[in-house]
């Protein structure tokens, strides 16, 4: 099997960079292990035109679109390896067994979130349990919400989160508090708690209270976690892609092209913006740039 391009990642980022590939009669091959980073989430939210549609469903959408362009094939498997042949060639295998060629490798493989150690956590998460401010605060405004993190994470987030809702309570996970953050969660009115958390309770994926191993429950109904993620493959640190102090692949910003010559990236994965709608964005940018590389070696532009 030979391609233009692979595809890594069929996220929003991925399907975005294969529409706009696809409309530029490229052959392109997506390959998805299927774990985008939002699938927990009930909706998205931030996103134009689809405020509140639910991640899979505009994933299903998304790949609706594409299955008008016949040069372009999304496979459900996890690829295994990439290497550089000759001819300005990427070599590549799947986990279903296949492999095959692509002149252009374009990285939309995401990250994966680090979800705090909380007992029941997981059938909260991307309901009333959160990470992003920017993808659910909003839904927050006049109710009762918790920011959690270890040492300072929790107390930082505290504030930041005075913004978007009134009724902040910092919790610090059993770790301590540095006295500046101590005086700044003071500044702002904001409660701590310190106790480690011992369980959140709620039902239908909606909180209803925070359980700690020490002192009285606390009634909340969401509660935003500061933690981290990490990238979701491999693949760019085994292409040799150089990253940034933040993990993040270096990117050309007008071309989103790696350190890697033929190697592009688009999504969270250069860990610029973590929202979908950046991702489609990187995605179709991405693709402009790799079509302009095709017309470029083919004499029809400068
Ligand atoms: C709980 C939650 C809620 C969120 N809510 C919002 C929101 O409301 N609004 C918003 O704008 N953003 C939201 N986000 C952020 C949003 O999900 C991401 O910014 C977006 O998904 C990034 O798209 P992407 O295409 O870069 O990566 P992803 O969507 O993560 O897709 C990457 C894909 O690549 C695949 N992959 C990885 N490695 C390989 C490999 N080796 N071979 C094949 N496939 C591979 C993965 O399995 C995955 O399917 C949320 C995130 C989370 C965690």
């Amino acid at each position: 099997m030979k391609f233009d391009v692979l595809v890594v990642g069929g996220g929003p980022a991925g399907l975005s960079a294969a529409l706009i590939l696809g409309r530029c009669h490229r052959t392109v091959l997506v390959c998805d292990e299927g774990h985008q980073r939002n699938l927990n989430s009930h909706a998205i939210h931030g996103l134009l035109g689809r405020e509140g549609r639910s991640p899979c469903s505009f994933l299903d959408e998304a790949r609706e679109d594409l299955s008008r362009y016949k040069t372009v094939a999304v496979r459900r498997t996890r690829i295994t390896a990439i290497s550089r042949a000759g001819e300005g060639r990427f070599e590549f295998v799947c986990a279903d067994g296949t492999a095959g060629s692509a002149s252009k490798v374009l990285l939309a493989t995401g990250l994966v979130d680090e979800l705090p150690e909380l007992a029941r956590i997981k059938p909260l998460y991307g309901v009333s349990v959160h990470h992003c401010l920017y993808c659910d605060g909003f839904e927050y405004a006049g109710k009762p919400v918790a920011a959690y993190g270890k040492e300072d994470k929790g107390a930082e987030l505290a504030v930041m989160m005075k913004h978007w809702m009134s009724d902040v309570v910092a919790c610090s996970g059993g770790t301590e508090v540095s006295a500046q953050a101590i005086r700044k969660l003071e500044e702002h009115s904001i409660p701590l708690r310190t106790e480690p958390v011992r369980s959140l309770e709620g039902a239908d994926g909606e909180l209803t209270r925070i359980v700690f191993e020490t002192g009285p429950d606390l009634t909340r109904a969401g509660l935003f976690f500061s933690t981290g993620c990490h990238q979701a493959s491999d693949l760019s640190d085994r292409l040799g892609c150089a990253r940034n102090e933040r993990g993040g692949v270096v990117i050309d910003p007008d071309t989103e092209e790696s350190s890697v010559p033929g190697v592009y990236v688009a999504g969270d994965v250069s860990r610029d913006v973590l929202l979908v709608a950046v991702a489609i964005a990187e995605g179709a940018q991405a693709a402009v740039a790799i079509n302009k590389a095709f017309l470029r070696r083919d004499g029809l532009c400068d």
